[in-house]
């Protein structure tokens, strides 16, 4: 039998199986003393949708993930799930999985018995912890390893263990805060993919916390992005990477060139903007922007094209420092008023190398470019 065919078994077979929960923030707010963590947080959550809070250091995510999991009280606001409140509940009572950056193994117990422990805490019957053990275990790939301790595993193996833990019980909700943040880069992207299969399996609602980008746009279908303890924007991954609905998620996710400049003319979705009191050039626009308004041309690298000929109507630049970094060449190029942009240019078949010190155009869709304060 399949691993996935074992798990549709697992998910149809009785009470205790049950899809994700619906996750509801009504106006929920954080203070600490007189600091404000999170301020007035709205937000539905899908049952069995993937979400993941995403924001610098201190934007309040941990605070976020800590009240929904009963660690932090609620200043203002309720939290339901499946239309329950939750807020009021004490934390045993709320049965969420929990899986957190250094949220540590036992040491003293085999993978076995570290998995089997929310199952025992839960007075499960000893044939269904074996059972349900046995599929956490082919469910992160670990079946050979169970009588191993935690000290004889590697990093990632000790979290895919912690993530069985975590999900052994089934939880409607499983709580995620940087899980993955103590691995290093390849490890992290293994992982990543394993527990997007998983999810894919379980179907079990996911908040996941995480200041890495890559990350959250791999994984999410929704991304909440916070500064401070504000939402700056929720969407899908593309929207918030094709859309960003201001500097700070432009900034914050992904590379872009930015041009500041004046907005000339408004026109529907779409505005122009003045550069250097001389180029005019026209994008979307992602929030509300008047004639006269100081805003940013913004656009993703890779939606750029350098060339040499310079017939085209568009940004002239010249190349003033280019590094070859395999699969893609870096470009620091300089425009007329003296700014710097670096730009990374696949190295695909047909695409001539550009020199140094030569002068180059740089032209992109007009539906590419962002206009945004
Ligand atoms: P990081 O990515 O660094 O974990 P975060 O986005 O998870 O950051 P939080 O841990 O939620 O941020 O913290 C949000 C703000 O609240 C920070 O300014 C932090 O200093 C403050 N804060 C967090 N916990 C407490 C606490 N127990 N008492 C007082 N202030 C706190």
């Amino acid at each position: 039998m399949s691993q996935s065919e074992r798990f549709e078994i697992e998910k149809t077979a009785g009470p205790s199986t049950q899809a994700g929960g619906a996750l509801r923030f009504e106006g929920v707010a954080k203070r600490y003393g007189e600091f404000m963590a999170v301020n007035s947080f709205n937000l539905s959550i899908a049952p069995g949708e993937f979400l993941t809070l995403l924001g610098p250091s201190g934007s309040g995510k941990t605070t976020l993930l800590s009240m929904v999991a009963g660690f932090q009280s609620v200043t203002e606001g309720d939290i339901y799930l499946d239309e329950k409140r939750l807020d009021t509940l004490p934390p045993e009572k709320r049965d969420i999985g929990m899986d957190v950056q250094n949220y540590a193994l036992f040491p003293h117990m085999s993978v076995y018995r570290n998995i089997a422990f929310p199952l025992r805490m839960r007075k499960v019957r000893q044939d269904k912890i074996e059972e349900r053990v046995k599929t956490a275990l082919e469910l992160v790939e670990l079946s050979d390893q169970r009588d191993k301790f935690p000290g004889q595993l590697s990093g990632g193996q000790q979290q895919r263990v912690a993530l069985a833990r975590a999900v052994v019980f089934q939880p409607q909700l499983l709580l995620m805060d940087e899980p993955l943040g103590a691995l290093d880069r390849r490890l992290r992207e293994a992982v990543q993919f394993e527990l997007i299969e998983m999810h894919r399996k379980l179907s079990t609602t996911v908040v996941y916390v995480t200041h890495d980008q890559v990350e959250a746009l791999t994984m999410s279908d929704r991304i909440v992005v916070l500064k401070d303890g504000v939402v700056q924007q929720i969407g899908s991954p593309k929207e918030i990477y094709q859309t960003p609905s201001n500097k700070f998620v432009a900034t914050f996710i992904g590379n872009s060139i930015a041009l500041d400049g004046v907005v000339t003319k408004v026109d529907g979705i779409t505005c122009q903007l003045k550069i250097d009191n001389e180029l005019e050039f026209t994008g979307v626009m992602t929030n509300e922007i008047r004639r006269g308004d100081p805003a940013t041309l913004m656009v993703r690298p890779e939606r750029i094209e350098m060339t040499a000929d310079l017939h085209v109507n568009n940004l002239k630049a010249l190349i003033v420092k280019r590094i070859f970094m395999g699969e893609l060449t870096r470009y620091t190029v300089q425009l007329p008023a003296g700014k710097q942009l670096e730009i990374d240019q696949p190295n695909t078949r047909g695409r001539p190398e550009l020199e140094n010190g030569s002068q180059v155009s740089l032209v992109w869709d007009r539906e590419d470019a962002v206009i945004i304060t």
